[in-house]
């Protein structure tokens, strides 16, 4: 039995692909696709089993030929390609199986496959192959919602990935999040009580990712991983001596949600154990905007506070922001701006709120009758084919405004200065070691290329950066040397996110102009 593992195409320009990023380091794309390596964990052990990263190589025919069964699936920005990979399949004969997130969300999307297995695999892929054996070659399969036991899901097939073609690696502790934003549709797939695996199986996972040679940077997939404190407090402290006995081979990046900043211990323990990078959806400023969003956990606090403490322990902090809630009055630019040079976050991604498949959002315009197609989400991402409904202020001012912002926050001089201002405020976190351990690697040869590949290119290509280049540099060389690598890092993202920022501003004045050269009668209605 031959089971052929396709990974669909993501947009290979949009905010996450990190094109340049990916050059410099001499990555393919961002990240391996875990979802697909552990259903390989899953599947019979004596079932072969293939996997082709569409991002990262081309999908041969003579790959689907040897194939009996192909399983596919992957998120909604991945959906064009999916179609494309379940025609390309059929064509040839193939049986296709989908699943995934989108499957799960959308399944009338993917109707024409042969088998839908929806939900998380854990819970159903057993059903399936039984069918299969039994000599099903159709059939739709759900899993019972947020009801699989994450502690005995197996580890994932790390040997089917070459992880030299990535920038990092995927491995995930916990499933769901105990908070309740509208706009999420996260806890819609996994639930609002977080599950969390053994200290055990997660050590153990790292363990295999280890023993296939990987060094580097390793990202925590969860939504939220601090949505259980209690396990992943038990877990830390475990992460923490595992690496310093190995020499502390993994830096760590994860999502977690801004309260974070309120646990002074889970701050140190993130550090301890070589958290470098935490993503924060930060997502507006206005008090008034959140509560209506329910995102209450970013309320009653400074967020800019908040974000300098995860600062002061060690860790950069990305952001997520988001434009056009309805609770918007007028102009939100400028206090968004504020915030973000406030915070003094480098990477943001700032979004046109969309309407996502499944989330209370949905169903909420829907009720209010304001929802449009999703047809332009299935191939870009947030920035250019959000806002698919009728929002309540103009559609114009809000994306003149959502202009404004990306213009402001990725002019070279704006971003380099808040790379600065990070760099000089994070501190080193005191890494523990084993008595007989090696000290803790900084720098790894790729880095180091990395390095001198971003100086080369800062000073003869994008010669524009140059002197902002080099006096961040030097500025943090003499003033904090410790934050020197996050500080790169930050730089090198630079030569993908301010030319992608240029792209979407471009995106979003053909947007603008094509409203203002709509006749009054086809323009879309207003909210009531
Ligand atoms: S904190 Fe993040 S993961 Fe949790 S509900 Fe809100 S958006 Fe979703």
């Amino acid at each position: 039995m031959n089971v052929l593992l396709i990974f669909p195409r993501f947009n290979p320009n949009s905010f996450w692909s990190l094109k340049a990023a990916c050059d410099i380091y001499g990555a393919r794309c961002p990240a391996p696709p875990l979802g697909l390596i552990t259903l390989a964990a899953l599947l019979p052990p004596e079932w072969n089993v293939r996997l082709v990263d569409r991002n990262a190589e081309e999908l041969e025919p003579a790959d689907l030929d040897k194939a009996d069964l192909v399983m596919t699936g992957g998120m909604l920005p991945q959906r064009w390609d999916a179609l494309q990979v379940i025609e390309l399949c059929q064509a040839r004969g193939k049986t296709v199986v989908v699943g995934g997130p989108d499957a799960t969300s959308s399944p009338e999307v993917y109707a024409g496959a042969d088998f839908l297995v929806l939900g998380e695999a854990e819970g159903i892929i057993d059903e399936f192959v039984q069918a299969w054996r039994s000599g099903k070659r159709r059939g739709r399969f759900a899993a019972q919602k947020f009801k699989v036991d994450v502690s005995k899901s197996p580890i994932p097939r790390f040997d089917l990935i070459t992880s030299k073609r990535y920038l990092y690696v995927g491995v995930q502790f916990s499933r769901g999040c105990p908070f309740n934003c509208e706009f999420c549709d996260i806890i819609e797939l996994f639930g609002r009580v977080p599950r969390a695996k053994t200290n055990e199986q997660m050590l153990a996972e790292l363990q295999a990712l280890f023993d296939i040679g990987y060094r580097g940077h390793v990202d925590f997939v969860d939504d939220n991983l601090i949505g259980n404190k209690k396990a992943l407090k038990l877990f830390l402290p475990a992460l923490a001596k595992w690496q310093a006995e190995r020499g502390y081979p993994f830096m760590f990046s994860t999502e977690a949600s801004i309260n974070l900043a309120d646990d002074a211990q889970l701050l140190e323990m993130l550090g301890k154990a070589n958290f470098f990078a935490i993503f924060v959806g930060i997502e507006s400023p206005d008090t008034k905007t959140l509560i209506a969003a329910q995102k209450k956990q970013n309320t009653r606090r400074s967020l800019a506070e908040s974000v300098h403490k995860i600062y002061a322990a060690g860790m950069m902090v990305l952001g997520g922001f988001i434009v056009g809630f309805d609770t918007e009055e007028g102009d939100v630019a400028p206090s968004m701006i504020d915030c973000i040079e406030a915070t003094g976050i480098p990477v943001c991604m700032v979004g046109l709120l969309t309407a996502l498949p499944g989330t209370q959002l949905t169903r909420r315009l829907e009720k209010e009758g304001r929802l449009l197609p999703f047809d332009n989400l299935t191939s870009g991402d947030q920035c250019t084919a959000g806002l698919n409904f009728v929002p309540a202020r103009s559609r114009k001012a809000i994306l003149e405004d959502y202009r404004r912002i990306l213009t402001a926050v990725y002019r070279p001089a704006a971003y380099f200065g808040r790379v600065q201002r990070m760099g000089l405020q994070l501190r080193s976190p005191d890494l523990p070691s084993e008595p007989g351990t090696p000290p803790a690697p900084r720098i790894s040869k790729r880095d180091l290329v990395a390095l001198l590949k971003v100086m080369m290119r800062m000073t003869f290509v994008r010669w524009e950066l140059g002197p902002l280049f080099w006096r961040t540099f030097v500025g943090t060389a003499r003033r904090n040397p410790a934050a020197l690598q996050a500080v790169v890092t930050q730089m090198v993202l630079y030569l993908h996110l301010g030319a992608f920022a240029r792209i979407v501003v471009r995106e979003i004045d053909r947007q603008i102009d094509a409203l203002e050269r709509q006749p009054d009668s086809e323009r879309l209605p207003k909210a009531a």
